[in-house]
């Protein structure tokens, strides 16, 4: 099935709240439905209480557990927007934005589905970077403009990249929030965990927290650019190039953004760095894993927001 590119194609797609739950089971069970309890295939479709009913012990299961719309209240049309336009849009949509485009009641109701969204696009820990890779470190935020005028402080924040060096392009990337610029707690484990150390080559610049790669089996490749700040761009195109689009992104979308929540930023950044050369597919990739994602309960999204 094609999903929409345009917004004439997403409302003839779903046109209704009926045809959104329709997708969804498709997207959720694609092969058909399969018993949570007893494992088997068949079942009826309840459609008024949009619950699924295994045929063989009669197992009631909504649609929306286990996924990111687990238990909302929202209508799923509104989800499937939100999806659109975070998909759909080369630098997603703001809280704000989605809000005002879709009449989401409250702010605090866009907010917190955006980043449920988010929260399903990390990358798949399984799939790691390979060949000649840039990794640099940089430090995002500072000042921003607040969100109803005035400006607001907003801590910096450490940020690791990752970046495959193909011949003429970028390849996949990966960010990550740090603590701090330890090789032990810091760089070392952001490295290791985000390469396939069987096949990949790390190019860092000089700096000393990244000596100890060798010796715990990273292949590295360590470029001492001297005294001259823009050599280490030269050295390290890609992250260079990664860290200020995401820098960019993060002001002109969001005004800012505060170090407890980026690293779901990061999750949205790179999923659709990754992806893009296959943006028309957009809405569908983000849709499954949606629908795949574990669901984020909203009480530990607002535990975040007050701590
Ligand atoms: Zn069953």
């Amino acid at each position: 099935m094609g999903f929409p590119k345009t917004l004439q194609e997403f409302q003839a797609t779903f046109p209704d709240e009926a045809s959104c739950w329709a997708t969804l089971r498709r997207v959720r069970w694609p092969r058909g439905f399969i018993c949570p309890r007893c494992g088997s295939r068949g079942s009826c479709w309840i459609s008024t209480r949009r619950l699924e009913q295994c045929r063989s012990c009669q197992y009631q299961c909504s649609v929306t557990a286990g996924t990111v719309f687990h238990g909302t209240r929202v209508p799923l049309l509104t989800w499937f927007w939100a999806i659109f336009f975070l998909a759909r849009h080369k630098k997603g949509i703001s809280a704000l934005q989605l809000q005002r485009d879709t009449g989401i009641g409250s702010y605090e109701t866009a907010w917190t589905m955006l980043h449920k969204l988010r929260s399903a696009l990390g990358p798949r820990p399984e799939d790691r970077l390979t060949g000649l890779v840039e990794a640099d470190e940089s430090y995002v935020g500072g000042t921003e403009r607040g969100l109803r005028g005035g400006r607001m402080l907003v801590g910096k924040t450490l940020v690791a990249g990752a970046v495959e060096q193909r011949k003429h392009s970028a390849g996949r990337a990966r960010l990550a929030v740090l603590e701090g610029l330890t090789f032990e707690h810091d760089l070392g484990p952001f490295v290791r965990g985000v390469i396939d150390a069987t096949d990949a080559t790390v190019r860092t610049d000089g700096f000393q927290g990244y000596r100890r790669l060798s010796k715990v089996g990273v292949a590295h490749e360590r470029l001492v650019q001297g005294s001259d700040p823009d050599r280490s761009a030269e050295i390290l195109p890609w992250v260079h190039r990664v860290f200020g689009n995401l820098k960019t992104w993060l002001r002109g979308t969001f005004h800012g953004v505060s170090g407890k929540h980026l690293p779901r930023y990061l999750a949205e950044f790179v999923y659709r760095f990754d992806r893009r050369w296959r943006e028309g597919e957009l809405f569908g990739f983000v849709l499954n894993r949606a629908a795949q994602g574990e669901p984020l309960p909203y009480r530990r999204l607002v535990a975040e927001r007050t701590r």
